[in-house]
């Protein structure tokens, strides 16, 4: 990658604040957002709904191979679609979201899907949020962001999201989903979430959105100040 281009990756656990942050300063410096989530989410969507064994990795990568996943980025947000079909609030819904790390532990689906990722942020600037982004999707990216933040804290956060989509939710099971996936993705054997060693951490329990995005953009605009222009 060269020094030029910019590619900004957001890791974390689930619920630390990456897609709002990362959306909020793609708009900000003018970044195509990619939210590298969504794409494993979308598949794990489409495995369900065809009733595939989360555990058969060949049958997942056959329905991948036949899988498009595109972002349009709306006035209501960015929205998700699956071989044209928007399934934006479908891939937030519980039964997928208590799916996917299954899903996303498989090396074939990974290595499919970090490949998509690249090349979606080809030549042109981006930040995109995830598990691995600074460690294997970008091991080059100029800025690399590791959010963290208490498990209270970010059942807290995805319970009021969920009530704000109508999703109905249990703050104490949101807690005991929230730690499992956190298990599951730190503990897979194949890019597990881990900070990479150059990226900055930053723990976002007690700071608020618009401080985080702050923090954020300073550290970018210190070495991209031609993002202002
Ligand atoms: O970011 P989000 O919570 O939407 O991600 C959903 C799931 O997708 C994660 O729990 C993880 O299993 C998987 N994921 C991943 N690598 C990424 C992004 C997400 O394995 N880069």
């Amino acid at each position: 990658m060269s020094d030029n281009q910019v590619t900004v990756a957001i890791d974390g656990p689930a619920s630390s604040g990456k897609s709002t942050v990362a959306k909020r300063i793609a708009d900000e410096l003018n970044l195509i957002y990619v939210d590298s989530g969504a794409m494993y989410r979308t598949i794990t969507y489409v495995v369900l709904e065809k009733g595939i064994d989360l555990s058969d990795q060949d049958s997942i990568m056959r329905e991948l191979n036949q899988v498009s996943i595109e972002f349009e980025k709306t006035a209501d947000g960015q929205l998700v679609y699956c071989n044209g079909q928007d399934v934006t609030d479908e891939i937030r819904q519980n039964d997928v979201t208590n799916a996917v790390s299954a899903v996303s532990a498989h090396p074939k689906v990974r290595a499919e899907l970090v490949e998509r990722q690249r090349n979606l942020s080809q030549k042109q600037p981006t930040i995109m949020d995830g598990r691995d982004i600074g460690t294997v999707v970008f091991p080059d990216a100029n800025v690399k962001v590791f959010l963290v933040a208490s498990v209270d804290q970010r059942a807290e956060r995805r319970f009021k999201e969920n009530t704000l989509k109508g999703i109905e939710s249990d703050l104490s099971k949101l807690k005991q989903e929230i730690s499992a996936r956190d298990y599951k993705d730190s503990t897979r054997e194949v890019s597990p979430l881990t900070k990479a060693s150059d990226a900055i951490e930053i723990d976002t329990t007690s700071l608020s959105i618009d401080e985080v995005v702050e923090k954020i953009t300073a550290i970018i605009l210190g070495k991209h100040p031609e993002l202002l222009k």
